[in-house]
């Protein structure tokens, strides 16, 4: 299966911001490496340093934003994992491995429209900036499940960006699967970019076929190593099993099996 694992280097760095954006945490941290190397879309193994061995295992976030030599993380406490990381305080210190994966091809010209859904959009700030850089007129459809999650559309900052919410507390009531052929239908041949969980990805990949437009999105496979070593993230592809660390998060939307 593919290449050997590629060493990624390991960080240990100190948190300088740890602040609630809503339902969500977001912390910074001194990274000046990742923070050189990281593209939109690439994502980190992280942990909390120190001598627990509770949870052993780091667990992958997507790079939500770089800031000179600061790498920012936008963190959904679901579980042992995600709570850890999301009761670091400044001082406190992380363990990072990274940036891996193959991020978000940018080679495309022509409109982008970015689909995130809940802490899908953590990644997509980024690309947004770096979309927007590129003279590429970009629009953002966020979809979350309630406002608690909403806000955390407010880190796009200069970006178009329309808000859904299944429950209707923020922005239009739905969700984002619903405007979406319209969006493609005004935003003539129009890149789609998506991140969120794999019924909206699946959504995203149907309309994006049905209306012709070319479609990347990053899966959210459970991941153990993040290097492409133990397989565990392996998803089922029209062209065989792939690693979703090493071959993806980001595939071309037709080539995943759903
Ligand atoms: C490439 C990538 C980028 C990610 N980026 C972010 C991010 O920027 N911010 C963020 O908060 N989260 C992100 N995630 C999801 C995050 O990694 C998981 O929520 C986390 O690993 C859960 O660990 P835990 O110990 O907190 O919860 P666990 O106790 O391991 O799990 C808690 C619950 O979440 C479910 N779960 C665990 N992992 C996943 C997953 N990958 N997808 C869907 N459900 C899962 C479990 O089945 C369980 O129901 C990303 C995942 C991937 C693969």
């Amino acid at each position: 299966m593919g290449d050997l694992p590629i060493p990624a280097s390991l960080h240990d760095c100190p948190v300088v911001e740890s602040r609630p954006v809503g339902s969500y945490r977001l912390v910074s941290f001194v990274a000046r490496e990742v923070a050189a190397l990281a593209r939109p879309g690439q994502f980190l193994m992280v942990r909390a340093a120190g001598y627990s061995l509770d949870p052993l295992l780091p667990r992958p976030l997507g790079v939500h934003d770089i800031d000179s030599d600061l790498v920012k993380i936008l963190i959904e406490p679901v579980g042992r994992g995600t709570m850890s990381l999301a009761s670091l305080r400044v001082g406190d210190r992380l363990s990072v491995l990274g940036p891996l994966g193959n991020g978000f091809s940018l080679t495309g010209a022509g409109p982008a429209l970015i689909v995130g859904g809940g802490i899908g959009a953590a990644p997509l700030t980024l690309l947004a900036r770096a979309l927007a850089e590129r003279g590429r007129h970009t629009e953002c459809l966020l979809g979350f499940k309630t406002r608690g999650q909403a806000v955390a559309a407010e880190l796009f900052r200069n970006a178009d960006v329309e808000v859904f919410t299944e429950d209707g507390s923020m922005g239009s009531e739905g969700l984002i699967s619903e405007p979406l052929p319209e969006c493609l239908r005004r935003m003539e041949a129009a890149e789609i970019f998506a991140c969120g969980p794999d019924p909206m990805l699946a959504a995203v990949a149907r309309t994006a076929r049905d209306c012709g437009a070319s479609a990347q999105v990053s899966v959210a496979a459970h991941m153990a190593c993040g290097v492409g070593a133990c397989q565990g993230c392996v998803i089922k592809t029209r062209d065989g099993y792939r690693r979703a660390c090493s071959d993806g998060p980001v595939f071309p939307a037709e080539e995943i099996a759903w």
